[in-house]
C-alpha cells in the first residue's frame, strides 16, 4: 500500500512539487480527477504513469478522455461516413469486418479438444456437452454486453485456483466458463493493470485519434495517445503513425 501523502510517493521530487503546488497533496484529492489534468499541469509521462499506477493500486477512481460518453449514435455514424466518403474504407469493408467480429468463438478447438474437459465426459461426448453449454449462453459479453469479438473466459481464473492451493486444471469446467469480449477479457487480467484506461481497444483508440484529431506531427500524436489513456510503449505509436504517413501519400491527410 502506498502512502496517502503525495510528498512520500516514489516519484521524482519535481513532479511531487508540481502536484502539491496544484493542490494534489493527498491521495483523496485525486478522486474524480480527469487524467488530462496531470498533463495540463506539466508532468512528464514517466511520472504520470507512476501516479496512475499508485491511483489504480489504491482503487482511486479517476476519469479519462472518453468520446463514447458524449458521442451519440449520430456522431459515430458521421465518423464512419466520413471515412467512407474519403475513400479510406468502403461500406463493404465496414460490413465484412463487423460480420467477421460477430462470428462466435471456436469452442471446438479451444474447449472440446482440451484434455481437462474431455476427461469429464464419456468418450466422444465432449463436443456435444460443450455445444449445449454454448447454445445456453446469450452470445453477449457478460461485462459490457457487446456481441462483437466474443471469447470464452474462465469466470474464476486459473491464477485464483493456484492462489487457493488448488490445481489450475480445476478451472476447466463448463460451469466456470463465461463469454467475455476480447477487450473485457484483456482488461480483466491482473498483468494489464493499466488496461481499460482508454475508451476502446488500443488499436481502435490509436486509429480514432489519427482520424478524429488528425495530429499534425508525431509528437502531437504521442501526446494525444497518452491523454487518451494509452499506456503502452511508444513503439506502438510509431507503428500506428504509419497510417498518417500512408494517407499523406494519397493526399488524404
Ligand atoms: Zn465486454
Amino acid at each position: 500500500m502506498t502512502n496517502d501523502i503525495v510528498s512520500q510517493w516514489p516519484i521524482p521530487k519535481k513532479s511531487k512539487e508540481i502536484l502539491i503546488k496544484n493542490g494534489y497533496d493527498y491521495i483523496k484529492k485525486f478522486h474524480g480527477m480527469q487524467l488530462k489534468i496531470l498533463f495540463d499541469i506539466g508532468l512528464d509521462w514517466n511520472s504520470i504513469k507512476r501516479i496512475v499506477g499508485i491511483l489504480i493500486d489504491n482503487k482511486v477512481k479517476f476519469g479519462y478522455f472518453a468520446p463514447d460518453k458524449s458521442w451519440n449514435d449520430n456522431k459515430w455514424r458521421e465518423f464512419i461516413e466520413n471515412l467512407v466518403s474519403q475513400g479510406i474504407v468502403s461500406w463493404k469493408d465496414v460490413v465484412l469486418n463487423t460480420l467477421g467480429e460477430l462470428n462466435p468463438p471456436q469452442v471446438g478447438t479451444s474447449i472440446a479438444s482440451n484434455e481437462n474437459f474431455k476427461k469429464q465426459f464419456p468418450k466422444r461426448k465432449t463436443m456435444k456437452e460443450v455445444m449445449k453449454w454454448f447454445y445456453n449462453q446469450n452470445g453477449k459479453c457478460v461485462n459490457c454486453g457487446t456481441r462483437i469479438n466474443i471469447e470464452v473466459d474462465h469466470f474464476k481464473s486459473k491464477d485464483e485456483f493456484i492462489k487457493e492451493g488448488k490445481s489450475p486444471d480445476e478451472a476447466d469446467t463448463l460451469n466456470n466458463l463465461q463469454l467475455l469480449c476480447k477487450r473485457c477479457n484483456v482488461i480483466k487480467r491482473e498483468s494489464h493493470k493499466f488496461g481499460g484506461l482508454s475508451f476502446a481497444t488500443a488499436q481502435a483508440t490509436l486509429m480514432w485519434i489519427i482520424f478524429y484529431h488528425r495530429p499534425k506531427t508525431y509528437e502531437e500524436f504521442c501526446d494525444l495517445c497518452r491523454r487518451y489513456g494509452l499506456t503502452m510503449a511508444s513503439i506502438r505509436f510509431q507503428e500506428a503513425w504509419a497510417m498518417a504517413i500512408w494517407l499523406k501519400k494519397d493526399g488524404k491527410y
